[in-house]
């Protein structure tokens, strides 16, 4: 019925405007879990979570969803601002959400999930089973989020009952926060349904025969809550504080106002709730949770069923602040010696455990250019830019608490030029600091596909040989070797990275 709805209004154009995607739990997927919410209501209504203040940290695992070539997935600082968001929409139900490594992938983020029965729909239940945390609430980011009762298309994001996790479109996962999706999704997972239950499929308006007079049992089979509060526990959503709402929002106009004129079984005029976060309604300003659905998630997430969260832990409530000097190389505007090895420097911060780098060709960081990483070192040796640019960068610090902290930025430039590599597993490589200034020690990155091991070897520019380390090992990643040359003096030097098939060599300046 819905769809042959939406159908006929995309095909004439005249609402497209009105035409809103929608959560895929119908209401037969939120009566199956029903018991937990009328349980959680009862331990509510008991004043099991009168006493709450104390903030409750819910570990999150986010999975990073590609296509078949590991495109498309949704960028990391959307997550990281969409956290932030669904954060300030839980803040006063005090449940605060953090980032929780994987136990034995120990990514923060899950990028392994390259798939396109996971990316455009969700059929492959083993994929994303084998990939979930085990301690977390998981939310997978897709292209097309497809659930059994919609049309591809239709579905911005839905509340898998039976296994228990979320999915997105990737769409959805802006961080602005006048966008209720990610926030509306976990009130389904803590037990919460639609204020309109039992409206899902026919939203009530004058097309209905008994029109402006609702029936008192909607199409879904729920009875209809009514504006005298006096069936409200055991109908629609059955909690009291939410007012009647025969899902109203869904072809209503864009103002999050309904004037539509439905009155309730008992003829009174119904007034919904249109900023309430498991509504419907489109464009209000910011969503909110009333106080009997904040206590019913709490309750939900005190109960057993939500144990394996591993809700006891707390993670160190360490506030960053950016320091404006927190990027350290190239300098500003620098031009890199080699468009395909530049590495960048930031300082270290101890209250972050990892930094978000991006680099782009504008500062938007959302053109097809974009590239991102997440870095828990403060450096990184990039290997994927492109000749003769002006490229963006800025690094974000992150923890578990904060993943919203300012940003940095600076811009560089590539130059035409290809760093050699002529030793066999040696993908990169480069010397920092560069002058090497004061005393200071250097240190050799070294980013390799495959071990090797090699000599060291520094000269000068008439070339004398000052140092020779044999046989160095390098395993497969990123290898730092520190490089002593605190007493050298002032001058320009020659390193050498050397096999027995090949060399490298880079120039090293010392300045004290
Ligand atoms: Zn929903």
């Amino acid at each position: 019925m819905l769809l042959l709805a939406v159908g006929s209004l995309f095909a004439t154009g005249l609402y497209a405007q009105q035409v809103l995607g929608v959560c895929g739990n119908s209401t037969e997927d939120q009566r199956l879990y029903e018991h937990r919410l009328l349980a959680n209501i009862e331990t509510a209504n008991a004043g099991g979570v009168t006493d709450r203040g104390a903030v409750q940290y819910v570990p999150v695992y986010f999975h990073l969803v590609g296509d078949a070539n590991g495109e498309g997935k949704v960028k990391e600082r959307l997550v990281l601002d969409q956290l932030c968001a669904l954060n300030e929409a839980f803040s006063t139900a005090d449940i605060r959400f953090y980032l929780r490594a994987h136990p034995t992938q120990n990514t923060i983020f899950n990028y392994s999930i390259n798939a396109t029965n996971v990316y455009s729909n969700q059929d492959s239940w083993f994929t994303m089973q084998s990939n979930r945390h085990p301690n977390a609430l998981n939310v997978y980011i897709v292209d097309e989020a497809v659930s059994s009762n919609n049309s591809p298309g239709i579905t911005l994001a839905y509340y898998n009952i039976p296994r228990d996790w979320v999915v997105s479109r990737k769409d959805q996962i802006s961080g602005a926060s006048s966008n209720s999706t990610l926030p509306h999704e976990v009130g389904h997972f803590f037990s919460l349904a639609h204020t309109f239950l039992g409206w899902e499929s026919n939203p009530f308006d004058s097309t209905d025969p008994t029109w402006p007079i609702a029936p008192s049992i909607s199409p879904g089979g729920v009875p209809t809550e009514r504006m005298s509060g006096s069936n409200c526990s055991t109908a629609a959503d059955k909690i009291c504080d939410t007012p009647p709402d025969y899902n109203f929002g869904l072809f209503d106009n864009d103002d999050c106002n309904y004037d539509g004129g439905a009155k309730d079984p008992s003829n009174v005029d119904v007034v919904p709730m249109e900023n309430n976060m498991m509504s419907y309604f489109n464009n209000c300003s910011a969503y909110v949770f009333t106080t009997q659905q904040k206590n019913v998630m709490v309750a939900d997430l005190n109960s057993s069923a939500r144990n394996y969260l591993d809700n006891n832990y707390t993670p160190p409530a360490l506030e960053i602040n950016t320091p404006t000097n927190l990027l350290v190389s190239p300098a500003a505007g620098a031009t890199v010696p080699y468009y395909d090895e530049v590495l960048v420097e930031w300082q270290d911060l101890p209250e972050a455990t990892w930094y978000l780098l991006e680099f782009d060709l504008v500062s938007t960081y959302a053109t097809p250019f974009a590239q991102s990483f997440m870095v828990n070192t403060n450096s990184k040796l990039v290997t994927t830019l492109l000749p003769n640019r002006t490229y963006y960068w800025r690094v974000r610090p992150i923890n578990e608490y904060v993943t919203c902290a300012a940003v940095r930025q600076r811009t560089l430039k590539t130059t035409g030029t290809s760093a050699v590599r002529d030793i066999e597993g040696l993908t990169a490589w480069q010397i920092a600091p560069n002058p090497v200034r004061n005393g200071e020690n250097a240190n050799l990155f070294v980013q390799a596909e495959e071990a090797f091991d090699a000599n060291i070897r520094v000269f000068t520019t008439t070339g004398q040989e000052i140092l020779n380390r044999s046989n160095v090992h390098f395993q497969n990643g990123d290898n730092r070797i520190e490089l002593p040359v605190t007493d050298l003096r002032n001058g320009l030097y020659m390193v050498m990275l050397q096999t027995r098939e090949g060399q490298a060599v880079r120039k090293l300046s010392v300045l004290k």
